[in-house]
């Protein structure tokens, strides 16, 4: 029994508010087929949706078997509609791509599956519909269709068949058919049928309700003691007014038997529903589960939108490749990179020097003068992220070599296997001689006291350039004149100004660079070769690990002494060439300018027999600065009075001079350039000199795989690195790293895209999937019902993503990567870069990247999920019919 007190709809709110059913109060029974009459607009539908529990209550109550239904919770509700009410609708809401069968399967109650079964094929028999158990429904007729939605509602048995206007797109055949259906249905169910067909409602109705304007208008119940005799049937008003012809007419076909007069007798009578009582109480607590399972209507979902699916699992895992992509980018690690190489060529360690450019310019840094180490700059080093030790190197010229010679790439460096300048001096711990060399084998002299004194340890690689260039300057085994220990006369009798040595240590340079030291002997023994054996040379694969290991470790001399400075600044009985570089101030100058390389001065007698305060001075200097025409035969040379003024390296010229003296010119040398002026100074102002210009200009890292990072901090600090090897990895470093702050940029917006796709696709599954959800709801089906249905879905989504992004992320990963390095290679004329990884494949970066779009798809599905279940099943099939 239903019974509907005082119920009040108003749809929309304020002025624009709509009032479809005002104060209707209605008792229903358990059974019979009750109409609701009245025209399009008047309210039937909303208050047929009102009893089906489809749409909220405004005011009033509707009370099913003593249950307030708008009292109901959101799943006591879905249960009502579940365990009482079947809905029959104008157009249908089957699910045309399914079979009759599965349309009304699915709104069958969980039990044997044979049984449903079976109560199936009855319904469809008494529906005639059994040879079309197994059709589609969209190959169905209008009428079949209204058949498969009847037998939907009574496939549960339920107590209560609502039917909104169930013919209204029937022809009269099937109208007929339906209403014969669902007055047998009647017999034992309430069914209540919204139409404005007052034809059918008289013929089949229990009961009529008028409606008009959401009130009720007239409410009346089939007369059962009415009876239609047959042929003539004349019914006379009470009040009718008879005229004599037609008295007369009436009498006739009465004798005849032919006319039966029947009294103020109707078919329909007002209803009175005073004797209608509850008689039981309905029970929502608990459903009738129903038979569809979230795994089967989560392909229904896919399929409402496979389309869009395909493409979101197609555009996301593109953009999860691009993301990966950009990820590897962003993470590139330039040591990783810079491994490779440093691998290759067996990389001990890295070397930066100091130097300003002559415009105080650190993109020139390359064109510089060495410079003074400021203590402060390895503390730099480290703060910027160096974690190695960093050795001074100070610029003690070890053999016979020049400073400049550094700045010539290796190629064309080594005219010689054996350089004709060391390094310089690296100021080291045993420790770090023992990682360079491993253990030390010393092939003359000894470590001895090395901590405490001047004296340097060298290679034996330096110590053969020393010898080697002896020989070729001297024509003679200079330095050693014993072959079985060419190295002794080393240690016992160079006691240069700029170094002493105390231990001449083995390396493996013999062993490994065999080759290359047979192809310069052949450079010698086969002077007309010359070019062939020099190309042979600078194509040798030793040729870059040869340039790496002798500007690295090979070529210098290493003091163990932390305070080798000191210990070479105090040795009382130096001759020296400081290293200081003349500039010509001016032309008529009585000063002169000294702040560079190669002049020589000295505190001992020398062959040149100069007097203190005496120098000679190279031609074309003394011609310049005093505007003279001197002769290399020296016809004109007078002796000259100039005030020289030296600088320290890092200050300019004209700043003040820390020293600055007069000095008589006493003699010229005839020499092509200038730089060679030589003089004699007091022992005091030669040990000024020296403090100035010995110092360390190098800084040994013992880290190399760092050594692209200190390339960085190196710049802002006036520091460079001549190892040319590094400079084309530096280049693509470089490159990589502006790319990967571009992708940075790319980086968010993708995750942008990606978000946008995904929201689009599960915009588009929820509004394909509207309708579904409506008829599912209105059959009772729970929210959480749809929860398992989203997370399925997005399952099926993810998925793909993941198979497809590492598909793409791999492709395009081993693709690029290949291409860039070859590229590079190409450009750089560097094959080492083809095995370096700039962007690679990563497995867990495309997981993490699969697992935030799972997130974000549960997420914005159960959204949407929630918000649907905020809707009542009539807005959504109100709006999916429209
Ligand atoms: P009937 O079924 O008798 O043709 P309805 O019950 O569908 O009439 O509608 C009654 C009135 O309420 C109509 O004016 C209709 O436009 C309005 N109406 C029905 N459903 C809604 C809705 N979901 N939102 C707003 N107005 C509605
Ligand atoms: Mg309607």
């Amino acid at each position: 029994m239903i019974q509907i007190v005082d119920l009040v709809k108003t749809y929309g709110k304020g002025a624009d508010s709509l009032v479809a059913l005002n104060h209707i109060s209605l008792t229903l029974p358990d059974k019979g087929l009750v109409f609701i009459l009245g025209k399009s607009g008047c309210g039937k539908s909303t208050l047929l949706n009102m009893l089906g529990g489809l749409d909220d209550i405004t005011a009033g109550e509707i009370i099913y078997d003593g249950l307030s239904i708008s009292k109901l919770s959101e799943i006591e509700l879905n249960n009502y509609r579940n365990n009482y009410i079947g809905i029959i609708y104008q157009n249908f809401n089957l699910f045309e791509s399914d079979t009759v069968y599965e349309n009304i399967y699915i709104a069958g109650k969980k039990k044997d599956k044979q049984i449903l079964g079976e109560k199936i094929d009855g319904l469809l028999k008494d529906l005639t519909l059994d040879d079309k158990k197994h059709t589609q429904v969209k190959n169905l007729s209008g009428g079949q269709k209204q058949r498969v939605a009847i037998a939907r509602a009574l496939v549960k048995d339920s107590k209560v068949i609502l039917a909104d206007e169930p013919t209204g797109n029937l022809d009269s055949k099937n109208t007929k058919m339906i209403f014969d259906i669902l007055q047998e249905a009647a017999k034992d169910r309430l069914v209540i049928v919204v139409s404005h067909d007052i034809k059918s409602a008289e013929t089949y109705a229990d009961r009529i309700i008028y409606l008009s304007d959401g009130t009720i208008l007239d409410d009346v119940t089939r007369n059962k003691d009415f009876e239609e005799t047959g042929n003539y049937v004349l019914e006379v008003p009470a009040d009718c007014d008879l005229t004599e012809e037609k008295l007369e007419e009436l009498n006739k076909g009465l004798e005849q038997d032919k006319i039966e007069l029947r009294k103020n007798q109707s078919k329909f009578y007002p209803t009175n529903t005073e004797d209608i009582k509850p008689e039981q109480t309905a029970d929502v607590k608990k459903g009738i589960k129903n038979i569809s399972t979230p795994l089967r209507v989560s392909f229904k979902f896919l399929g409402s939108t496979y389309v869009s699916f395909i493409m979101s699992i197609f555009l996301i895992s593109v953009i999860i490749a691009l993301l990966a992509f950009s990820n590897t980018l962003m993470m590139f690690d330039e040591s990783d990179a810079i491994k490779v190489l440093n691998e290759k060529y067996d990389c001990k360690a890295y070397v930066l020097t100091k130097a300003y450019s002559y415009y105080d310019d650190p993109e020139n840094v390359t064109k510089a003068n060495i410079y003074e180490i400021d203590d402060k700059d390895i503390e730099t080093f480290k703060k910027n992220g160096y974690k190695g030790n960093a050795y001074p190197v100070y610029n003690m010229s070890i053999v016979n070599g020049y400073l400049d010679d550094y700045k010539t790439p290796m190629k064309e460096q080594y005219n010689n296997f054996y350089i004709t300048g060391g390094i310089g001096v690296a100021v080291v711990d045993k420790e770090y001689l023992e990682r360079t060399y491993g253990e030390l084998e010393i092939l003359a002299g000894s470590l001895y006291d090395l901590e405490n004194n001047d004296k340097i340890i060298i290679t034996d690689y330096l110590a053969d350039s020393l010898i080697m260039n002896c020989k070729l300057a001297l024509g003679t085994e200079y330095i050693s004149d014993d072959p079985n220990d060419p190295y002794q006369k080393i240690v016992n009798t160079i006691h240069h100004a700029r170094f002493k040595v105390g231990a001449v240590i083995k390396t493996n340079y013999k062993e490994k660079y065999a080759e290359l030291i047979d192809l310069f002997n052949q450079l010698f023994q086969d002077p007309q070769h010359e070019d062939e054996i020099r190309k042979q040379i600078n194509n040798n694969s030793l040729v870059n690990n040869f340039d790496m290991d002798v500007n690295t470790i090979l070529a210098y001399g290493y003091s163990i002494n932390p305070n080798y400075k000191e210990a070479i600044l105090d040795r009382p009985d130096d001759y020296h060439m400081v290293a200081v570089e003349s500039y010509v101030v001016n032309d008529k100058a009585d000063e002169f300018y000294a702040q560079g390389a190669a002049m020589k001065f000295y505190t001992k007698m020398d062959s040149g027999d100069l007097q203190k305060g005496e120098m000679c001075m190279a031609l074309s200097t003394y011609n310049a600065l005093f505007g003279k025409a001197v002769k290399a035969d020296k016809v004109g040379f007078e002796e000259e009075e100039i005030i020289l003024k030296f600088h320290k390296y890092n200050e300019k010229v004209g700043a003040d001079a820390f020293l600055s003296m007069p000095l008589k010119i006493v003699d010229v040398y005839n020499n092509a350039g200038d730089g060679n002026q030589c003089g004699r100074l007091s022992y005091e102002d030669y040990r000024l000199l020296k403090d100035a210009y010995v110092f360390p200009y190098q800084l040994l890292f013992d880290d190399p795989y760092q050594c692209y990072a200190l390339n960085n901090s190196a710049k802002s600090l006036y520091y460079y690195s001549y190892l040319s090897v590094y400079s084309p990895v530096f280049t693509v470093c470089s490159i990589i790293e502006v790319f990967s702050s571009i992708f940075k940029f790319l980086f968010i917006a993708l995750i942008a895209v990606a978000a946008i796709v995904l929201l689009m696709h599960h915009l588009r599954v929820i509004k394909k999937s509207r309708y579904l959800i409506g008829v599912y709801k209105s059959m009772g089906y729970q929210s959480y019902f749809f929860t398992g249905v989203a997370i399925l879905d997005s399952l099926y989504l993810n998925i793909g993503i993941f198979g497809f992004s590492l598909l793409f992320s791999y492709l395009t990963t081993t693709f690029i990567n290949r291409l860039l390095t070859g590229s590079f290679a190409k450009f750089f004329n560097e094959p080492l870069i083809t095995s370096m990884k700039l962007i690679g494949f990563s497995f867990v970066d495309v997981a993490i990247y699969v697992g935030i779009v799972f997130a974000v798809s549960v997420g914005t599905f159960l959204a949407s999920i929630i918000a649907i279940r905020r809707l009542k099943p009539n807005n959504i099939l109100h709006k999916a019919v429209e």
